[in-house]
């Protein structure tokens, strides 16, 4: 166990949380530590709870609308990679909570292990999927969890749960709701073809590049959370028909603008802000509330002060 002094004396004030999210916006953390084992994760945030600071975990950065003035405490980057056992007779696969999803899809196919590969091209970490139920062509994290050790920070216990203790729904689980860090989780997968999975990543990377963001224009994924399925339907309705509809596509507040390609993608070119994100996400709900009567609602979190 890595002493909380060890630990302090990494901490850094004043780290612009901007280069740690895939929008590129977002002031400074007051405090920032990253933390590279699980034991150095729940170490960091009893130090945080004894010395009454608030904390964020932060994972890959991809969900967030970070505030302009920062975030006041301590931000904790979560990039632990201690666990990773491959059971290949149980076909499960356990992981530290702060490897990136792409390396856990990277591992089962590997390994010849399917069920993972609609999620290909998800950034972010494990734990930040499982807190929003991440997912992506019909298939979520809630599919193919069977357990998480968790961390409540409150007490610093460390236990086991199964998946039913997340609740989860579309984009969201209990963790919403009552704080708990997942320090690792274990997906259990089905017996596959590398090839076929292989071609099937391959697959999904190119429907991703045809209409999402390249690489280097910031933004945090669709930003709305997809409607509710129609009477009668069961696949919900995608919010960028509506906000295509309602003529997202040529709106734009500061340096946030709707893509082009995706309605439902609120884009930084370079100089966007957190306030104007907010800006011309509350205008995109105004007209769509306006011209249909449906209320969007973020996916994305805004966090901070
Ligand atoms: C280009 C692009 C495409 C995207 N496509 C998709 C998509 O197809 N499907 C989809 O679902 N999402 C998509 N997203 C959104 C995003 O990638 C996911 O929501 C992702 O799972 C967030 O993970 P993260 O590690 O970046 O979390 P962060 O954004 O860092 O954090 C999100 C929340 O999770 C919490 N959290 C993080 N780690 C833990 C942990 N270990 N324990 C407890 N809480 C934790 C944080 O405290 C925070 O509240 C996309 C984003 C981008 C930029």
């Amino acid at each position: 166990m890595v002493e909380g002094t060890e630990l302090k004396k990494r901490i850094r004030p004043g780290i612009p949380l901007r280069e740690f999210t895939t929008f590129r916006i977002g002031g400074k953390a007051e405090l920032f530590l990253e933390v590279h084992t699980e034991a150095e994760l729940a170490e960091a945030v009893a130090l945080a709870q004894a010395e009454g600071l608030p904390w964020f975990l932060l994972g890959g950065g991809s969900n967030l609308v970070v505030s302009d003035q920062g975030m006041p405490g301590l931000v904790i980057r979560n990039l632990t990679a201690d666990s990773e056992v491959v059971d290949a007779e149980r076909l499960s696969i356990r992981i530290s909570s702060g490897r990136r999803l792409g390396a856990l899809v990277e591992l089962a196919a590997g390994h010849g292990l399917t069920g993972l590969e609609p999620m290909t091209g998800i950034p972010g970490t494990v734990g930040g999927a499982i807190y929003g139920n991440a997912g992506a062509y019909g298939r979520s994290i809630a599919d193919l969890l069977v357990a998480a050790t968790l961390l409540d920070p409150a007490t610093g216990r460390i236990f086991e749960v199964a998946p039913e203790f997340f609740r989860f729904a579309y984009r969201t689980s209990r963790l919403k709701t009552d704080p708990h860090i997942i320090l690792n989780a274990t997906f259990r997968l089905s017996r596959g073809e590398t090839s076929a999975i292989r071609a099937q990543m391959e697959d999904v990377l190119a429907q991703r590049h045809a209409k999402h963001p390249p690489v280097g224009i910031g933004s945090a994924g669709s930003f709305f959370k997809n409607l509710p399925p129609a009477p009668g339907e069961t696949r919900r309705r995608p919010a960028g028909e509506v906000l295509e509809k309602a003529g997202a596509k040529q709106m734009a507040v500061g340096g946030a603008s709707v893509f082009h390609k995706h309605a439902n993608f609120i884009v930084n070119y370079g100089e966007a802000s957190a306030a104007d994100v907010r800006a011309l996400a509350a205008r995109l709900k105004e007209k769509v509330q306006a011209l249909f009567g449906i209320g969007l609602e973020e996916e994305v979190l805004y966090i901070g002060s």
